[in-house]
């Protein structure tokens, strides 16, 4: 039950920020204003649901079929720069530092190459800071790549990474730590859009959503699969508010020791 405290204000405080209207990059409709009928009835839920606190520890064969289980957020959130560095660079993942100030990013980095074979890339390119990401981001985003790659999907498209903080509204975004995803495309050019295609069952868990296309159940599998990896912090999906019917928003929390699925 004490868990449910620090869920409830990091769902307030955190993400969070985007009432994203269908075609507009979040980055330009950031706030969410959540009111008090809605913030009792988020503590109503978290009384009732078992999906604010972290899962059993993924079994090895869940979390790589490899040698080497992937890091979960808390192994992310300790790494140094250079143990940052030298995990992406073993993976053949290029980067390269901004070259204007990102003063709440500790580890800035933009992308320059594909991950796990697959291409993230900001649906609007021309907010270069917009695509700033802290360099652990991107190293949680090989198991969001590899997961895409095994089914065929060779593109990611997202809204921002790094938004500009707001008042009364902190955010993981502002330190390059979380990330707005919407579009996904296989190599044979289907195209998935969350928006269109996630089975939306508002404020239910989305783990025992039962979607019944295939693009509906890649992209339940896609947040279920990244919450039992503990790899993020937070998992918002379009179940968890109208803020986020057309995204899923993941995000690692330096120093947290739970994981969020909504
Ligand atoms: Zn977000």
């Amino acid at each position: 039950m004490i868990r449910i405290v620090p869920v409830v204000l990091l769902l307030l405080c955190g993400c969070i920020a985007g009432r994203v209207q269908a075609q507009q990059p979040a980055a330009d409709t950031d706030a969410v204003e959540m009111d008090r009928d809605a913030l009792q009835q988020l503590i109503a839920k978290a009384r009732t649901s078992d999906t604010g606190t972290t899962p059993p520890a993924a079994k090895r064969s869940e979390r790589d079929a490899g040698v080497n289980p992937p890091p979960t957020s808390q192994d992310l959130a300790r790494m140094n720069e250079e143990q940052c560095l030298s995990y992406l660079s073993q993976r053949h993942i290029r980067t390269h530092r901004p070259d204007f100030e990102m003063p709440l990013v500790k580890m800035p980095l933009l992308l320059d190459s594909p991950i796990e074979g697959v291409t993230v890339a900001a649906k609007w390119p021309g907010n270069r800071k917009g695509s700033v990401m802290d360099c652990r981001l991107i190293a949680a985003l090989v198991e969001v790549c590899r997961f895409c790659a095994d089914r065929g999907v060779d593109r990611i498209e997202f809204y921002s990474a790094w938004r500009a903080p707001k008042k009364g509204h902190p955010s993981r975004h502002n330190e390059g730590l979380a990330i707005d995803i919407r579009w996904f495309t296989r190599k044979d050019g289907l195209s998935i859009d969350l928006l269109d295609h996630y089975e939306r069952n508002f404020h239910q868990p989305p783990c025992d959503d039962e979607p019944t296309s295939d693009e509906g159940i890649f992209l339940r599998d896609l947040a279920c699969h990244l919450h039992r990896t503990r790899t993020f912090n937070v998992v918002l999906t379009p179940n968890a508010d109208e803020a986020h019917t057309n995204h899923f928003h993941f995000d690692i929390t330096p120093g947290a020791s739970w994981h969020i699925i909504r």
